[in-house]
């Protein structure tokens, strides 16, 4: 293609360049209409090169455009109408675009990747609570499926997080600690168990045997035949596991705390009813 040859109007913009914009500039100031109807003009004809730019001015200011949307969405936010017009627009763009819809959505998940875990843990802790059972048995389930490589885990994690970590040691005992203050009974039972081992006891029980013992004993004292209650209510050893008594239920009776403590290590003991 050949070159055209300049006119000379174009020779005396190139030299007067500052000339020609203060005169542009003077124009445009006297005549915003046509100003405006100009850029539009140029605009609609180059369709392509403007979005490119307002693209490229987009990525260099992405503050500027954050703003400009929360202020926007703001505004709109405050007419449930223009709302709500607004909200049928997006799903039915949705429904269109499935596959762009997916590509927004893993780039959000990607580049918010902290936020949306933090999300997905409070939903699931919200899940959990409200839908305890289920949640169990699907874990038991999940479970099931894998149970050597459950068992690897637990055991790894034991290792490295819950016996050395001292932030999931306290965690770990806090949780023992609640779990002790609501299940009083079991939690002496498994003291009673943990005393019984050390001991080198013959035998054991369970806390339903030692529970229908003490129904059985229509929860008095052995020895006084005073009514107990959950508080008050102790085990005794007949035979002591101190003089080789063993810990099967056969050996156990309920009895109050003075009984039990003045019993002490013997093998017999009478008290007067009161
Ligand atoms: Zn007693």
């Amino acid at each position: 293609m050949a070159k055209k040859r300049e006119t000379p109007q174009q020779r005396w913009a190139k030299k007067n360049r500052d000339k020609l914009a203060a005169a542009c500039r003077r124009w445009r100031k006297r005549h915003p209409e046509r100003q405006k109807a100009a850029t539009y003009r140029w605009r609609r004809k180059n369709l392509a090169k403007w979005n490119a730019y307002q693209r490229s001015w987009r990525r260099r200011n992405p503050k500027l455009v954050q703003a400009t949307t929360r202020r926007r969405w703001r505004k709109i936010k405050s007419d449930p109408q223009r709302h709500a017009q607004h909200l049928a627009a997006a799903r039915s763009w949705a429904a269109k675009h499935p596959e762009a819809l997916k590509r927004k959505a893993r780039r959000y998940r990607r580049e918010n990747s902290e936020r949306v875990r933090a999300y997905h843990l409070r939903w699931m802790k919200r899940w959990y609570r409200t839908h305890l059972l289920e949640a169990r048995r699907r874990s038991r389930l999940r479970r099931k499926k894998n149970l050597e490589r459950w068992r690897r885990y637990d055991r790894w994690l034991y290792r490295t997080k819950l016996k050395t970590d001292p932030k999931w040691v306290a965690k770990r005992r806090a949780r023992g600690r609640l779990w002790a203050k609501r299940n009083p009974l079991k939690q002496r039972h498994r003291v009673a168990v943990y005393r019984a081992r050390r001991m080198g006891a013959r035998g054991s029980h369970t806390l339903e045997q030692w529970m229908s013992v003490v129904r059985l004993h229509s929860w008095r004292c052995f020895y006084c035949n005073k009514k107990l209650n959950r508080k008050t209510l102790t085990k005794d050893h007949r035979n002591p596991l101190s003089k080789g008594g063993s810990d099967f239920a056969r050996n156990l009776v309920p009895a109050c705390k003075a009984c039990n403590s003045g019993k002490a290590g013997r093998r017999r003991y009478r008290r007067r009813r009161e």
